[in-house]
């Protein structure tokens, strides 16, 4: 079994992540690799924030480890929250009032198109590997489930009727931003096994 630290002390993206990878990988969350730090998101996009992340923990362990930078973009929010996702309502990164502010914003207006975007860093053998996954849906007009985090209850994907929250964790896995990517990295270790 390979095991690879995951920068996030995120228990929801832990075990999406794990769920998808299977058995041959042991990801690691920085809790049970010992490591209590919250590695700041200061930059303007995924790619930079991932990379920050997953550099930080690699100075620190010397390890193959990885990172990953999500957010929501809205499109008639020119992107927005974006970067911001996590503390768009303040710094108590509180899920409610991101979504409050989220519906009350695009409260009126016609176009809710929206994606997740996912940037994976991985540092594998010292060198910087990228993955990215997008999934395109639209905002909800009201909350809808009670699955899943953040903004899950609004977001509606492509090809269904039902929000993120309202489907089990292998339901939301079949359209998932971070699903995409993930898929992406776990070819790429796959490969590397062999070599
Ligand atoms: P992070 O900085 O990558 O941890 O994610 C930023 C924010 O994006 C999180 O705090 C959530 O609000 C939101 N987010 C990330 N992934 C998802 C998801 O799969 N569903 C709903 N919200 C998400």
């Amino acid at each position: 079994m390979y095991t690879l630290i995951f920068a996030t002390n995120n228990q929801n993206k832990v075990q999406e992540i794990q769920s998808l990878i299977g058995a041959d990988f042991k990801i690691i969350p920085l809790n049970e690799a010992g490591i209590d730090i919250d590695i700041p998101e200061p930059h303007h996009t995924f790619q930079e924030n991932a990379n920050e992340k997953a550099r930080t923990i690699f100075e620190m362990t010397k390890e193959n480890c990885f990172s990953e930078d999500t957010g929501l973009e809205i499109e008639s929010l020119n992107g927005a929250p974006g970067v911001k996702s996590a503390r768009y309502a303040g710094d108590d990164r509180d899920f409610q009032a991101n979504i409050d502010k989220v519906l009350s914003e695009l409260n009126g207006i016609e176009n809710r198109a929206a994606q997740f975007r996912t940037v994976i860093c991985l540092i594998w053998n010292e060198t910087t590997y990228y993955f990215e996954g997008i999934c395109k849906g639209h905002i909800a007009t009201v909350m809808q489930g009670e699955k899943g985090f953040g903004y899950d209850p609004i977001f509606i994907p492509e090809g269904d009727i039902r929000s993120f929250a309202q489907m089990t964790m292998a339901e939301k896995n079949k359209y998932s931003h971070r699903q995409k990517a993930v898929t992406q990295l776990f070819t790429f270790l796959r490969a590397q096994k062999f070599n």
